[in-house]
């Protein structure tokens, strides 16, 4: 039996041990209730006062302005991949996608029962090792509603770090790995979005955030409960919303402003992913196949010499309390996915195994 362990999983992922406590003591009896968050109406004054906090807090935090709204969905981020082009096509018949992975990839393949698909693949090889293109290298088609992309691409470790700047393009975001890691201009964005369950909060919530003049032009196939215009008008209360995440949502968000908001994040996000990436550099037992400048600060994934140690790693790492350590099936090794909720303390300590390991099968 695990008392404590040390959850490295992509996703749903580690939250922070601070708000699970407070979770806990108010879980029978949240505000003096004398009832359970989750056992009340989304339309009473109680739920719809946290409900406001948050997403005043979150528009805080992400420094969002006024002409973008906050939705709040449901469907996960895959829900969003064929919300978007039937939310914002418009009379338009073709969209631009950016293929950097396997996320971008999904977008691309659900996207394309509804419009034409612009494909583009950004992923080349430098040295043997995976990197992306440069924006500026990246080619958009004047005739395409929007470009889509995915700046974190949670399988592959892969990330875009350039933020967008096309004149005039609606840019579409797929944050579901890297939402809340670190500041960003949203201005550059017509629309985000991103699944809660890694760096927001438990599965079965999504966060929306829409520029408003892009509200209002779905086609008349959008089940209702994916209409922007029909989340909006209905402040995400269309149908009933996972209230339980999303009151858990936001205690994480102010657990982000306590510890100093996304700069403060973004600093401690890439002091963890400095001491891993620089202990597997040194390493010649371990390997990472990304260029330096698209390392992934949230998903760093690894290998050991061949695939029977990656085996052995993830089956001792396991004894060791350490969890969420496998590859994903499709990329194979090992992948640490350090979001916002783990510390430091927690790397050190898969570095120290790491290092164990090493030596105990070099
Ligand atoms: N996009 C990205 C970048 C993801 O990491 C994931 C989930 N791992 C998804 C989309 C799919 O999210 P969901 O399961 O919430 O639909």
């Amino acid at each position: 039996i695990m008392s404590k362990s040390y959850n490295f999983s992509a996703g749903p992922a580690k939250l922070p041990a601070e708000v699970l406590k407070q979770v806990q003591t108010e879980l029978l009896n949240w505000h003096n209730t004398g009832a359970s968050v989750m056992e009340l109406s989304h339309r009473g004054k109680d739920f719809d006062a946290c409900a406001i906090e948050a997403t005043n807090d979150l528009r805080e935090i992400l420094n969002i302005p006024n002409n973008y709204k906050i939705l709040y969905c449901q469907g996960g981020a895959r829900a969003q991949f064929a919300a978007v082009p039937l939310n914002i096509l418009g009379n338009k018949i073709s969209a631009d996608y950016i293929n950097s992975g396997y996320w971008s990839q999904c977008a691309i393949k659900e996207a394309s029962k509804y419009c034409q698909v612009n494909e583009q693949n950004v992923v080349i090889k430098q040295n043997g090792l995976t990197a992306v293109k440069p924006m500026s290298e990246w080619q958009l088609n004047d005739n395409a509603a929007y470009v889509h992309y995915c700046p974190n691409e949670t399988i592959d470790g892969v990330q875009i770090f350039e933020e967008p700047n096309f004149n005039n393009k609606t840019v579409v975001a797929d944050l579901s790995s890297c939402i809340l890691s670190q500041p960003i201009d949203i201005n550059r964005y017509g629309i985000i979005y991103a699944g809660a369950q890694k760096n927001i909060g438990p599965s079965g919530i999504t966060i929306v955030i829409v520029r408003e003049d892009l509200i209002g032009y779905a086609q008349k196939i959008l089940p209702s409960v994916l209409d922007y215009k029909i989340l909006m008008d209905n402040d995400s209360m269309f149908n009933t919303p996972p209230t339980f995440a999303w009151y858990l949502s936001g205690l994480v968000f102010k657990w982000i402003k306590s510890l100093g908001g996304l700069k403060a994040m973004q600093q401690r996000n890439q002091a963890k992913a400095q001491l891993l990436y620089q202990f597997i550099d040194q390493s010649d037992f371990y390997r990472n196949n990304v260029v330096a400048a698209n390392r992934s600060i949230m998903n760093v994934t690894f290998l050991s010499p061949n695939e029977e140690l990656d085996k052995k790693f993830v089956s001792e790492a396991t004894q060791a309390n350490i969890i969420g350590i496998k590859g994903h099936r499709i990329a194979g090794g090992m992948r640490a996915s350090i979001y916002n909720a783990m510390d430091q303390e927690g790397v050190n300590y898969l570095i120290d195994f790491m290092q164990r390991f090493e030596k105990q099968n070099h």
